[in-house]
């Protein structure tokens, strides 16, 4: 193996940390505690480990966490009636609708219905089109994770050549935005690229953020390119279940300058991003300097 390998795990701590420090120093401070609203509809048990994890999270950064959880039955006027409170209370500055949402309610209508301010998620129409624009906006936080560990890896990413493949639109549209806004060349690919191979050799950063396990080959890497992998894939493998990515690592490795593992690499970004954003969406509501290196 000749890549560097990202370790998401303890950069995730890193910026934990620093969100932590910087929590403490804006309650010694100013009087100020930054608080994270998290709203749960159904039994979904992925959703309810992810959304354990936050709550846990938040708490050990300092801030306010609350949770609600509500019935899969709620109804979307009671949903709607429950972000209008979170939007009108001074002690949250995050909120995030944990997706998906029971299939009779709208979740662009509910995403939509969250103050963009408080959107920590990024998913508000708002957010999406400011972000569009290289405006200030509340980023989505697996992208905006990615995009921590590539400048941190690279420094400048300006000029480079980056392929998303992906366009949903909370990784890989977000993604491209946000490589287009450092400068990067970027080309976003999908299901109906031709020849994917051929586009991902021309890459020095691929972001793979597919749900395809291992789909990318190690032959499809340019030498000494840098590979994020954003998939989360559940497989079996000799009998017993495994997480894996997009891409298949090992062969990856071999030639990539520098790759993200699955698990350890984007995954734990994810959360450690949620909590920056929330840190930065209370500063902007307070009318505080932003914290430096933890928005896009
Ligand atoms: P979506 O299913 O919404 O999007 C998948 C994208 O991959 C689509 O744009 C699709 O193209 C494209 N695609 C599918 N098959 C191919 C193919 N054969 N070749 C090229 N492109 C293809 O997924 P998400 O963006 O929500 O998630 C992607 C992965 O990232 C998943 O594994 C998910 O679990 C993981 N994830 C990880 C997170 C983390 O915290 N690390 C957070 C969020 C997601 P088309 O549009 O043409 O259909």
């Amino acid at each position: 193996m000749s890549a560097t390998i990202i370790d998401g795990k303890a950069f995730a701590a890193r910026i934990r940390g620093e969100v932590a420090a910087h929590v403490a120093r804006l309650k010694a401070d100013h009087g100020i505690t930054p608080g994270l609203a998290v709203v749960l509809v159904g039994e979904d048990p992925a959703s309810q480990v992810y959304v354990r994890s936050k709550g846990k999270q938040t708490v050990e950064a300092g801030m306010k966490s609350v949770e609600h959880k509500l019935d899969v039955d709620t109804s979307e006027e009671a949903l709607l009636a429950l972000v209008e409170e979170l939007n009108a209370d001074p002690t949250i500055h995050g909120i995030l609708v944990q997706l998906p949402l029971p299939k009779h309610m709208n979740e662009d209508l509910v995403i939509n219905a969250i103050d963009p301010a408080k959107d920590v998620d990024g998913f508000h129409i708002s957010n999406v089109g400011l972000l569009g624009t290289g405006q200030k906006s509340m980023v989505p936080c697996t992208p905006l994770g990615s995009l921590m560990m590539l400048r941190d890896h690279h420094g400048s990413l300006s000029g480079l050549d980056a392929v998303v493949i992906g366009r949903s639109n909370i990784v890989g549209k977000p993604m491209a935005q946000l490589l287009l806004k450092d400068s990067c060349t970027v080309t976003i690919a999908h299901s109906r690229t031709k020849d994917l191979a051929e586009v991902v050799r021309r890459a020095d950063i691929v972001v793979a953020a597919v749900g395809r396990p291992e789909m990318v080959p190690g032959d499809w890497i340019k030498p000494g390119a840098t590979v994020i992998d954003v998939g989360i894939n559940r497989i079996e493998r000799d009998g017993k279940p495994k997480l894996v990515g997009d891409v298949d690592f090992a062969s990856a490795a071999e030639v990539a300058g520098a790759i993200t593992p699955v698990p350890g690499g984007v995954g734990p970004m994810t959360i450690a991003c949620l909590l920056a954003n929330t840190l930065t969406a209370c500063c902007r509501a307070n009318g505080l300097p932003e914290p430096e290196g933890l928005t896009a």
